[in-house]
């Protein structure tokens, strides 16, 4: 049996049940040496793999080769649909008879970085990531624009990294096209981590900021506002 496990944001208390269950079923536990790193204190009696980034093929053909004759875990943060590893588990499926998959899902980012910046996610919401080394360029610009377009809180996963230092920038400028810069934004680093640290601005200031690969930024639509301090995308009920 193959668990494809998020374990949340790596704060012990972000871990589902669930999640806890699979991984102290589990023979063995792989993943991206960041991930185990932050398990092993919590699992001091399991076995780990793990490997470096841009290795995900080889992470999870050996996930499903060992979930063939042992209970084995792959360990994603946050959820592992959003940009983890459940669909390519399944895509290689088929080479691996005898292995079966089981995706465990987990708190995103989104909704772990959005409980520490106030309720901004009560309404219609676009998760865009930045990266572009499996998406294009023209397709993330595609993507912003329409989001922008739409008036949907947008949420930015890989935000920057120090080949695409601009990127916040960019995103940003696309946004501005279609919305004001007095939006309220924010964004918050290490989420559930050490060195957790969480800022609201307004979108002319976010497009200045510094955000690195653990962040998550939020801009808000047009009707996100801040109250008592927090950023807070309102449902509407008052108005109801
Ligand atoms: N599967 C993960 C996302 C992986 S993509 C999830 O569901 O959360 C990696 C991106 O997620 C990072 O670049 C960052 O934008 C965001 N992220 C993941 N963990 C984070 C954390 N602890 N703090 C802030 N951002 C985080």
């Amino acid at each position: 049996m193959l668990y494809v496990v998020g374990f949340g944001s790596g704060a012990r208390d972000c871990m589902t049940a669930a999640a806890e269950q699979a991984l102290l079923k589990s023979d063995l536990i792989i993943g991206y040496k960041t991930y185990t790193a932050l398990m092993k204190p919590y699992f001091p009696e399991k076995q780990f793999l793990e490997n470096g980034m841009r290795q995900e093929t080889e992470r999870v053909r050996l996930a499903l080769g060992s979930a063939q004759t042992q209970t084995v875990s792959l360990i994603c943060s946050g959820d592992p649909e959003l940009y983890g590893m459940a669909a390519l588990a399944y895509e290689y499926l088929a080479e691996y008879p005898g292995a079966e998959i089981e995706i465990v899902p987990g708190i995103t980012a989104a909704f772990s970085g959005g409980a520490v910046l106030g309720a901004p996610l009560t309404h219609d919401t676009a998760i865009i990531s930045l990266s572009d080394l499996l998406t294009s360029p023209e397709k993330i610009e595609r993507r912003l624009r329409s989001a922008a377009e739409g008036d949907f809180v947008i949420v930015l996963y890989n935000p920057s990294s120090k080949q695409r230092a601009d990127y916040l920038q960019k995103a940003c400028d696309i946004v501005l096209r279609h919305r004001s810069p007095e939006t309220v934004c924010g964004y918050v680093k290490n989420i559930g981590r050490k060195g957790e640290y969480a800022h609201i601005c307004n979108l002319s200031e976010l497009r200045n900021e510094q955000a690195d690969m653990l962040t998550t930024v939020y801009i808000g639509n047009s009707e996100t506002r801040i109250i008592a301090g927090k950023m807070v995308t309102p449902r509407g009920y008052r108005h109801g």
